[in-house]
């Protein structure tokens, strides 16, 4: 893969090499192998089941719900689906691990390879990266030491212990910040839209493990392989993995140019000091004894649940992308529009209701965007809906709103929830193009600017947008605008 982004060292220039493990917690109601509840921010343990708790005897019980949300996500990103699968056991000890082993898929994954496309530049198409996926596999989570209620005792809540995430693993194929940046936010929109994790990265549900290494520029062959990785765990921004990045990137650099070696460790993101530092040298996957899980049978996919998932899954962001496009709104407008999947839904039921594509495209980019910000509102929360936003684009498609009449008829809506014709109506802020009465405004203003109208047509042509501004003053904004340019320039000859 081609990349101009390269770290100047000491002894020239190094190509870094980035591979991302994303935890995604799977939207369902209960946990992976248990029916206790998910829900985000419930008081500490009251979310948990005696298989969570990992009370002797207790035998776990797969989620159909978890491996269907899974094999989706699979399957939007065109990945092999594995109709045989298994779980393993990856045993350790951790005090927020209660069964001393956490239920994985090491050998025989729930999704094989798979692939996402980026677009390192919105309106770009020539700037598509193609980034591999190596595997998805389902796994329970642990749960969550609390260190700072009591001075001398950690506590532990394990409501999060044996929640289901999805890994999803990619292949070493990013080479910058940005497009490790890109992947993952189409890696969120994709899960997103398919419904399978809810992205929200502040509450953990999506974070991720950051891989990295460096190497000279050039083919990868035995002689220049690629280097040695460090793994930054957790990371649980975009912003925060391209800071790692940058950062471990000419970490590396510095240590291999000072005649050290890169051990393969595992390391901590400091976000506040913006620094990685050691957690832990790498254990050797052997150490944590995977086997089989014996309680688990393995996981047999038939036609008939694999046609079900394929068949719920919803129009995707590149395709949504595409049909928006081919709408001729730009590729910027399809950008924008497709990156949330709730714009997306808005801008769609907005189509649904007639608008015009472009218009509609270019108001939604800008003056709903630009109130909503002003409120502090998302599009789900909007105070003006598509159908009421779909009447307003009429209005003045039919003229019966000019462009400020309406920008006046929207702030009116988004103040009391009221329909567009009604605002319009009960203000009186219909656009006239009644010329009787317009000429009437223009004679009085002409008359009253005599000494303007004679530099005007002494050749002080930039006068005309005084007397446009003038008469539009007067008749408070309601004029149709191209009448009043016409009767203007026919009156000023
Ligand atoms: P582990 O589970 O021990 O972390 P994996 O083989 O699953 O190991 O790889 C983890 C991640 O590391 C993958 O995303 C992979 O793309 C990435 N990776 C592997 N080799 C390198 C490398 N040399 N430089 C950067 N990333 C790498
Ligand atoms: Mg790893």
């Amino acid at each position: 893969m081609v990349s101009d982004y390269r770290i100047t060292g000491a002894t020239g220039e190094w190509e870094v090499v980035i591979g991302l493990e994303v935890h995604a917690q799977v939207t369902s109601n209960a946990k992976l192998f248990s029916g206790a509840s998910t829900t985000f921010g419930a008081e500490p343990n009251t979310q948990v089941s005696l298989v969570d708790a990992a009370m002797p005897g207790m035998l776990p019980v797969p989620n159909r719900e978890c491996i269907r949300q899974a094999v989706r996500t699979g399957m939007a990103i065109e990945a092999k689906i594995n109709n045989w699968s298994r779980f393993d056991r990856k045993n350790y000890f951790y005090a927020d691990l209660p069964q001393g082993y956490q239920i994985s898929q090491l050998y025989h994954p729930l999704v094989g390879e798979g692939e996402i496309t980026v677009l390192l530049d919105d309106k770009d198409e020539a700037s598509a990266r193609t980034i591999g996926v190596e595997r998805i596999h389902l796994e329970q989570d642990a749960g969550k030491l609390m260190h700072d209620q009591h001075p001398t005792m950690s506590y532990v809540d394990l409501n999060r212990s044996g929640v289901a995430l999805m890994e999803i693993v990619s292949k070493p194929d990013m080479c910058s910040p940005a497009e490790a940046g890109a992947y993952l936010r189409k890696l969120r929109a994709i899960l997103r839209y398919v419904g399978s994790c809810d992205g929200n990265m502040e509450e953990g549900s999506m974070r991720a493990d950051v891989n990295v290494s460096v190497r000279k520029p050039g083919p990868i062959t035995s002689e220049n392989p690629l280097g040695t990785r460090t793994e930054t765990k957790n990371v649980n921004s975009v912003r925060f993995v391209m800071a790692v990045i940058e950062h471990e990137a000419r970490r590396q650099v510095e240590v291999i140019e000072g005649g050290g070696a890169i051990v393969q460790e595992t390391r901590l993101y400091d976000p506040d000091k913006n620094v990685t530092r050691t957690l832990r040298s790498k254990e050797d996957a052997h150490d944590y004894r995977y086997f089989p899980d014996p309680d688990l049978l393995p996981l047999e996919l038939d036609e008939a649940f694999l046609a079900d998932c394929r068949a719920s899954l919803p129009e995707l962001p590149d395709a949504k992308r595409k049909r928006f496009e081919n709408l001729d709104i730009g590729a910027y407008n399809a950008s924008i529009l497709t990156a949330e999947v709730e714009t997306a839904r808005w801008f769609d039921q907005l189509l649904e209701e007639g608008a015009d594509p472009v218009a509609a495209s270019n108001w939604v980019a800008g003056e709903l965007f630009g109130a909503l910000n002003r409120l502090g509102k998302t599009i789900v929360d909007s105070p003006v809906g598509p159908k009421q936003a779909a009447e307003l684009l009429a209005l003045i498609a039919d003229k019966t709103l000019s462009g400020s009449l309406a920008k006046q008829v929207f702030e009116i809506m988004l103040d009391t929830g009221q329909d567009a014709g009604a605002v319009v109506e009960e203000r009186g802020l219909k656009q006239t193009s009644d010329t009787g009465a317009i000429d009437a405004e223009i004679d009085n203003i002409l008359a009253a600017n005599a000494e303007k109208v004679q530099q005007y047509k002494d050749g002080k042509e930039a006068l005309f947008g005084f007397f446009v501004g003038q008469t539009m003053k007067a008749m408070a904004g309601k004029a149709n605008p191209g009448v009043v340019n016409e009767r203007l320039r026919s009156k000023l000859g």
